[in-house]
């Protein structure tokens, strides 16, 4: 007989957050920085705990320059080259404390990490990535690379159970990649059926990590500033976005004018057929694409975008108390609710 888990699990849009008394006067008074020691590694890190999400069209070197000027984390896709990475670091040493390398599963993928921290010795994230966390394919990986390097940060995913964040900081990881299905681009919940809903996996995998002094990241599913300060509130470290990044200047995908002058960007899950052409000449037949890619409205410099998910951030620790974005998981209580938003203009372009 199968198993099923009655207890209701919740996502971003299931919730709002309650308000409380607070004596902040003013959400300029709100500090967002965090000060972390990862566990692993031992190394300090502060910085405002956003990341750009480590897909071709987000984890660009243009978008990790802006993004650190604010002191916001980007984790850097994957496909760029050893000389790409010396011309990035040199010309932006102050960045790299807010920059992961990231890495996938091959030996090919293995070698060119090795050849870039070579290169590149100021970096000290790597970002593991996969699909599937739960392999123990990926755990031996997370193993090797702990072993390789004692001292970088290891991030690690994605999964969504906390038997599995623990297995992975046990393994070696600092900080856990959690999502399975939630992202705007991916299709891996039509295909597979496979998933848990995101605010209740950040709730359970942060209990997890936090219990042995590992992090997480809530991993895709935020659609607005509101939906990230709730993964804040429910424990997660940091907040990975893609598609609240895509479409700017500084991300990848082609630029798109149409006749009548309205401009789109193409964004793209990394397991869509766009992306499996790109960089791996076309799709192996055993698998199906869990991604999709969509023309998204050109939204101009990610600088405007950023300042609104920081002000949105600031204020949602105003109405909760909240003094630092440390805080907010301990004044959130959470409302279950019916309607997140009011959608009777939802049609109608806004005209800001
Ligand atoms: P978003 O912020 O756009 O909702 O979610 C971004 C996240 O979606 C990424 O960081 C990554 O974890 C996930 N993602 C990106 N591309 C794909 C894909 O092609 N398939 C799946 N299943 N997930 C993807």
């Amino acid at each position: 007989m199968p198993n099923i888990v009655n207890e209701i699990k919740l996502d971003f849009k299931d919730v709002l957050l309650r308000p409380k008394r607070s004596t902040l006067k003013t959400r300029a008074e709100v500090d967002l920085f965090r000060h972390i020691t990862f566990r692993n590694s031992k190394r300090s890190y502060r910085g405002i705990p956003l990341m750009a999400s480590n897909m071709d069209t987000v984890g660009t070197f243009e978008m990790a320059a802006v993004l650190g000027k604010h002191g916001v984390f980007s984790t850097v896709h994957k496909y760029y080259e050893v000389e790409e990475w010396e011309d990035f670091a040199k010309k932006h040493v102050e960045i790299l404390p807010h920059v992961a390398v990231s890495c996938g599963i091959s030996d090919a993928d293995f070698e060119k990490l090795e050849k870039i921290l070579a290169a590149v010795p100021d970096l000290t994230f790597i970002c593991l990535d996969v699909a599937n966390g739960y392999t123990q394919q990926f755990v031996d990986i997370v193993r090797k690379t702990r072993n390789a390097y004692p001292k970088h940060t290891i991030i690690a995913g994605n999964v969504v159970t906390g038997e599995m964040v623990e297995e992975l900081i046990l393994s070696g990881a600092d900080i856990i990649k959690v999502g399975i299905g939630p992202g705007s681009v991916c299709t891996t919940r039509v295909k597979t059926g496979v998933g848990y809903p995101q605010l209740s996996a950040v709730i359970e995998c942060a209990d997890a990590a936090h219990g042995l002094q590992g992090h997480i990241i809530s991993d895709g599913g935020c659609v607005c500033p509101g939906d990230v300060a709730k993964a804040f509130g429910a424990g997660a470290d940091f907040v990975m976005l893609g598609g609240m990044l895509a479409g700017h200047d500084e991300s990848g995908g082609e630029l798109t004018i149409k006749p009548d002058g309205t401009k789109s960007k193409l964004f793209y899950g990394m397991s869509s057929m766009t992306a499996m052409k790109k960089h791996a000449g076309g799709k192996a037949e055993y698998r199906a694409a869990e991604g999709k890619a969509v023309e998204v409205p050109y939204r101009g410099e990610v600088n405007n975008t950023i300042l609104d998910i920081l002000g949105g951030l600031r204020s949602a620790c105003t109405y909760t108390g909240a003094h630092k974005l440390k805080e907010l998981p301990r004044r959130a209580t959470f409302i279950r609710c019916t309607q997140q938003v009011n959608s009777v203009y939802a049609n109608i372009p806004s005209k800001e």
